[in-house]
């Protein structure tokens, strides 16, 4: 197997809004090994975007990280920081929330790098491809040029390198040499005539390019890892798959590792090897794609594999999931199952506390030491024991929406409360 090369450990993340604190991501976990693409997939609001920005510290006011670890295995790194601040390495790993600010963003570039979900609007308007990508280049040039590596690095991108990338105009600011790698990028892109087409700008770009100039510019600082944030939103079908697989054999010729955020099982199941499933701020599934998709094991993995149409065999309606994404908000967050209200089953239990991840599955027990092997595992009490229907919530509470729910919720914790009473007024 992959060795790791990031883990995410009880990542949290909050958004300190005039109304309240907003709970984006809750207690993430996920590893991402050498050379795989992970996805990570879920309804829009459920965290995913921010996640991945947490991952990479770009995460604006009023949000902030507020607890987690991000491990990233690089040896030279570790050996650098361990001995000055050596709670901060484990092995070759080193928690980058550790570490200080100018390293970080050091890291972004040759370590983490990202495609953002609008190339329209990620790119500069006043720029052409050409130079944009060249900037990158240059960047990270200046980066590899330094002898010493990552601490240097952040010297490399100290205040004086700052004010320069960010004061002076990018004409004529990079070099012939990362100019001749930017056409090269594009190239390897599948831009054609890239020397031509570096001088356009971007509203000369159809869609399929600009994320294709997009990809060029992230792979200028050669990453160990890519995150991927709706790379396809934006495009039609066949430029969907285009890119998609130009991503794939990126990462097949140059090894880095992938992290896919999606909505769209379809590319989930076209470009990932695991997955894991977020629902409001949470990942509630994970495991390799057959894992997930073959054998789901929460309702909401299995509410959203439902809701694909068959081809095979239409039904005459797609199955939905019932209800809305809960509120977000701190006061809104309850001691429950924050899928409760849409889950048809959807248990007592569920209501008074919070299910843990547990990579135990009720259902199919005689998987049990595969599932564990391969790290299937979902945040479900019926990840734990098998469905009880008699333990099911009365009905109308199912996919009721917060304000029934809330009622259905007090008449299923009085009908409990009266089984209760009665089971005790019988002994
Ligand atoms: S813990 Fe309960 S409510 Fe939550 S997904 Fe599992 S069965 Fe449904």
């Amino acid at each position: 197997m992959a060795e790791d090369l990031l883990r995410v450990r009880n990542l949290s993340t909050r958004f300190f809004t005039e109304d309240g604190q907003v709970n984006a991501v809750e207690s993430v976990d996920f590893d991402v090994r050498d050379g795989e693409v992970f996805g990570i997939v879920g309804e829009s609001g459920s965290g995913k975007s921010v996640t991945a920005l947490s991952v990479i510290d770009l995460v604006e006011s009023p949000g902030r990280i507020t607890s987690g670890e991000i491990w990233y295995r690089n040896p030279d790194l570790a050996e650098e920081v361990r001995e000055d601040n050596p709670d901060a390495v484990d092995g070759d790993f080193v928690d980058v929330r550790r570490v200080p600010e100018n390293v970080r963003r050091a890291l972004r570039g040759p370590s983490f790098s990202t495609i953002f979900q609008d190339p329209m609007s990620s790119l500069n308007p006043s720029l052409t491809v050409g130079e944009q990508i060249a900037e990158a280049v240059e960047v990270q040039r200046r980066a590899r040029s330094n002898p010493r590596s990552t601490r240097s690095r952040t010297q490399g991108f100290g205040l004086g390198n700052l004010l320069t990338s960010t004061l002076l105009p990018s004409q004529g600011y990079v070099s012939d040499e990362s100019r001749a790698e930017a056409i090269e990028l594009l190239e390897q892109v599948g831009i054609p005539d890239p020397a031509e087409r570096a001088e356009e700008y971007p509203h000369e770009f159809s869609g399929g390019m600009l994320q294709r100039a997009m990809i060029a510019q992230a792979l200028a600082g050669e990453p160990d890892l890519l995150i991927a944030d709706e790379p396809t939103t934006a495009l039609d079908v066949t430029i969907q798959a285009q890119i998609l697989d130009l991503l794939r054999d990126l990462q097949e010729d140059t090894g880095m590792s992938i992290v896919m955020i999606t909505h769209n099982l379809g590319v989930i199941a076209r470009m990932c090897d695991r997955v894991g499933v977020m629902y409001a701020g949470e990942v509630v599934e994970r495991g390799t794609l057959e894992d997930v998709f073959d054998d789901p094991v929460h309702p909401y993995t299995q509410g959203l594999l439902g809701s694909i149409p068959d081809l095979d065999d239409p039904a005459p309606r797609l199955q939905p999931i019932e209800g809305n994404v809960p509120d977000l908000y701190d006061a809104e967050m309850e001691n429950r199952c924050y899928f409760a209200d849409r889950c048809p089953k959807a248990m007592e239990e569920c209501l008074h506390k919070p299910p843990e991840f547990d990579t135990e599955t009720g259902e199919s027990r005689e998987d049990f030491a595969d599932r564990a092997a391969s790290d299937h595992g979902a945040k479900c009490y019926l990840a734990q024991h098998e469905y009880d229907p008699s333990q099911a919530l009365p009905e109308g509470y199912f996919g009721s929406g917060t304000d029934e729910a809330k009622s259905a919720s007090g008449t299923a914790r009085g009908d409990a409360a009266s089984e209760d009473e009665e089971v005790s007024a019988d002994d």
